[in-house]
């Protein structure tokens, strides 16, 4: 019987130890308390294996053994109340109780060394039963004193402690949770009962230490090993259940037996879901017949209620330890926003993002795709807005920003498939599309009528086209855009031209004008700019005066006329400069000749257009006429029609400013124009200009000599005088002369000549 007791509790001991040599590799939460309950449940055990092998004459031994058995039985229950509060997280006791419960446990602790000698707390006897083994068995019988009754109070109290902790976690713990809290508390109960029993019974071997070695084993597993089954078994489902992946669990036939809710909106449209999923996988095995591998997915794409979902579907086979089909589980991965996402980032990455048409780099790329694969002629055709910055400026970016919208729609409708439209840089923007789709006035058509949208109410919106016929379709796609670009710049500025193409001559208008623009001010400086004459003369024949033409006497061209470097200088906002300088040489021959008495001579100088815009003309005519003795009305200023029509207001401000200083303003070019007429009754000049362009045509010309014949009859009832310029013959004087006609110019008289010639000639 003692034997078997004692090789009981060897054994239990020896797999408590293992349990601390298991324990200690494991890095968990609650290794601690649990290493020293156990090591404490060992030490007890020694104890007590220690005290019941003591043999009956060695009475001293024994009493010290067992004092050692009661006292770690306090620190046991201790450690235990150590272990139930890290275990289940609940620290109910402060410092000073632990404090008053480990001194009690001390002085506990020494009584039953003492007792050794003492006796107080509990006396031994050696003891035979016959009944136990065979021939009977000796042992110690334990008698009890009083004072063993404190060591129990104290002992119970904090196993009871414990107790209602466990307790406690058990009530109000999921019952998932309940079995981890539950055993523990089971077994430490039929410990205590167990002690309680014993000692109540009086038998002769405490049993309750045996269940001290198994609870510290069961701890050690609850602790640190056993998960709650269930927990992941629930974990798993509502993974399962909630999970944005559609799922479907087949069993080995086929048969569906889970569809997760995902899974189960793709097939809600098809009625009875289950048959759907069964008939989803059937076809998928149909499709993979050929594939051997245990899980496949691929890329799918499912109209759900209408709308396109993208998909990953994989499907995969579950097979047991030896090969055999446990059953299969598709899975649905929704990539539709990724996807979106993607589509949307590259949508950005290739567009404009205001007008959604190509950006650069993509207009590039698809031009040169179009291009390699081309079987017809194409053009590039670029577009920009004269002034776009103005409208920002007078208008704000918005409506800038709408006008640019409405021209790419244009754009986007005229151009359509077989073609690349991209906005290249604020208003600019780039088309190749082919030639045969191309319709010039059909689509400034389009373009005007963006006008109509009524975003820029008193602002001409002028678009320019520029136009490059490819030659040779493997040249880079900006320099067709650049060619393009250099065509729209050549006329740029003007408000007749709206459409260039691009030849090659262009480029050597544009080295042209760089040359011009290049030398302009140091020929300016160095006076290679001369003022030629051009004799007006008077219905009687007499001189009146002539008008002021500049000449360039360039050191290596020789003399350039003004049509090669006027419109470059306009273009550039420099003609103001040359122009200010004619009149200043104008206004010193007229102050010259004054002193020389010829005051019966004027001198017409030309204001351009673009003077209004640079400069303040009318303050430069004061201070010409504050610093020149000359008679004001002997200094005629030409201004065009079209410098009327571009800017009225700020030009007839102008007007009045040099009407109140004198002088007298000639309408040049009259009636090359569009609204001549019109604009008569609105603008106070004083002399009209006609153009002879009137006479020179061919087709209309008794038209065109009515048109004249009623505008100098106008002009005279305005009290106008008129002069015609470009006359060439006899017969043309004759006629003019028969219409009324006052003044004549042209080469039928002399042609614009030098101011010696001039003076030789007139003075
Ligand atoms: P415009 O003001 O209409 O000048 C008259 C042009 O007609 C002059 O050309 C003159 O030489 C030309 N012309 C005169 N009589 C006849 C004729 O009987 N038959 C033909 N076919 N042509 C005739 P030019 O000197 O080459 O000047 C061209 C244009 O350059 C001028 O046209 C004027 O707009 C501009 N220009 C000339 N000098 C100046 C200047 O100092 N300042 C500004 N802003 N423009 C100027
Ligand atoms: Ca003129
Ligand atoms: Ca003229």
């Amino acid at each position: 019987m003692v034997q078997a007791l004692v090789i009981l509790l060897l054994i239990l001991t020896a797999i408590m130890i293992a349990c601390v040599g298991i324990v200690n590799k494991r890095a968990v939460r609650n290794r601690k308390s649990v290493v020293h309950l156990i090591w404490m449940a060992v030490f007890t055990a020694v104890c007590y294996t220690g005290f019941i092998l003591v043999p009956a004459r060695w009475h001293p031994m024994a009493m010290f053994m067992a004092g050692l058995y009661f006292l770690s039985t306090d620190w046991l229950v201790i450690y235990l109340m150590l272990f139930a509060a890290d275990y289940t997280e609940i620290h109910p006791l402060s410092r000073l109780p632990r404090i008053v419960i480990g001194l009690l446990a001390g002085v506990d602790s020494l009584s039953f060394l003492v007792n050794t000698f003492t006796g107080h707390m509990f006396h031994l006897e050696s003891a035979w039963s016959e009944i136990g083994g065979s021939g009977g068995i000796t042992y110690w019988n334990v008698s009890l004193r009083p004072p063993h009754y404190v060591h129990r109070l104290l002992v119970y109290s904090v196993v009871l402690y414990s107790l209602v902790i466990f307790l406690y976690k058990v009530i109000k713990s999921p019952s998932i949770y309940k079995r981890k809290y539950g055993s523990i508390l089971v077994q430490t109960v039929i410990v205590v009962g167990l002690n309680i029993m014993c000692s109540a019974m009086d038998t002769k071997f405490d049993y309750s230490v045996i269940m001290y070695a198994s609870l510290a084993i069961s701890i050690c597993y609850f602790a640190l090993y056993a998960s709650p089954r269930k927990l992941l078994d629930k974990i798993h489902s509502t993974i399962v259940k909630d999970s944005v992946i559609g799922l479907l669990a087949y069993d080995n036939g086929g048969k569906c037996v889970g569809i997760n809710q995902v899974a189960g909106e793709l097939f809600a449209e098809s009625g009875d879901i289950y048959a759907a999923a069964e008939k989803y996988l059937e076809d998928w095995r149909e499709e993979h017949r050929e594939s051997a591998a245990r899980i496949v997915g691929e890329e799918r794409v499912v109209t759900i209620g209408g709308r396109e979902n993208f998909l990953y579907v994989t499907c995969q086979d579950f097979l047991d330890e030896k090969g055999r089909k446990l059953g299969s589980s598709i899975q649905f991965e929704n990539r539709t926003e990724v996807v979106r996402k993607l589509r949307e980032e590259q949508y950005r990455a290739t567009h404009d993002t205001l007008t959604g048409l190509l950006n650069r780099s993509a207009f590039e790329e698809k031009a040169r795709e179009i291009l390699d694969g081309a079987r017809e002629s194409y053009l590039m055709v670029c577009s920009n807005i004269q002034d776009f910055k103005l409208v920002n400026e007078l208008y704000g970016t918005d409506v800038g920003d709408r006008l640019l919208v409405a021209q790419a729609e244009i754009i986007r409708a005229t151009a359509r498939e077989g073609s690349a439209s991209a906005r290249i840089y604020a208003d600019k923007f780039s088309t190749l599309l082919p030639k045969s789709r191309f319709q010039e006035q059909e689509f400034l058509g389009r373009l005007a009528e963006i006008e109509e949208l009524g975003l820029v109410s008193s602002f001409k919106l002028h678009y320019y086209l520029g136009v490059y016929e490819i030659q040779d379709q493997n040249e880079p796609v900006w320099t067709m855009c650049d060619k393009a670009f250099m065509a729209i710049n050549s006329i740029r500025g003007s408000y007749e031209q709206s459409v260039c193409y691009y030849e090659d001559r262009l480029l050597e208008h544009i080295m042209e004008e760089k040359e011009v623009l290049n030398e302009f001010d140091r020929a300016l400086e160095e006076k290679q700019f001369h003022m030629f004459l051009q004799p007006q003369i008077a219905n009687n024949g007499s001189i009146i005066g002539a008008e002021a033409l500049v000449r360039w006497f360039h050191p290596q061209k020789g003399t350039v006329s003004p049509g090669v470097f006027i419109p470059t200088l306009e273009k550039a906002g420099l003609i103001h400069k040359l122009d200010l300088y004619m009149w200043e040489n104008a206004a010193k021959k007229l102050e010259e000749w004054k002193r020389q008495g010829r005051e019966n001579l004027s001198i017409s100088v030309n204001i351009s257009t673009k003077d209004f815009r640079y400069m303040d003309v009318c303050e430069a005519f004061r201070k010409l006429a504050a610093s020149y003795d000359f008679d004001v009305k002997n200094l005629k200023l030409e201004i065009t029609e079209s410098a009327l029509m571009e800017n009225v207001r700020e030009v007839m401000r102008a007007l009045d400013g040099l009407h109140a200083l004198g002088y007298d303003i000639e309408i040049d070019d009259f009636g090359s124009g569009y609204s001549s007429l019109g604009m008569l009754k609105d603008i106070k000049a004083d002399i009209l200009k006609i153009d002879m362009i009137f006479l020179r045509e061919t087709k209309n010309v008794e038209r065109s000599t009515t048109i004249l014949k009623n505008i100098i009859s106008m002009s005279k009832e305005l009290g106008m005088p008129v002069i015609t310029e470009g006359v060439e013959t006899k017969e043309q004087v004759d006629f003019l002369m028969d219409v009324g006609c006052d003044m004549f110019q042209g080469y039928y008289f002399a042609k614009p000549m030098s101011l010696e010639n001039f003076e030789k000639d007139y003075c």
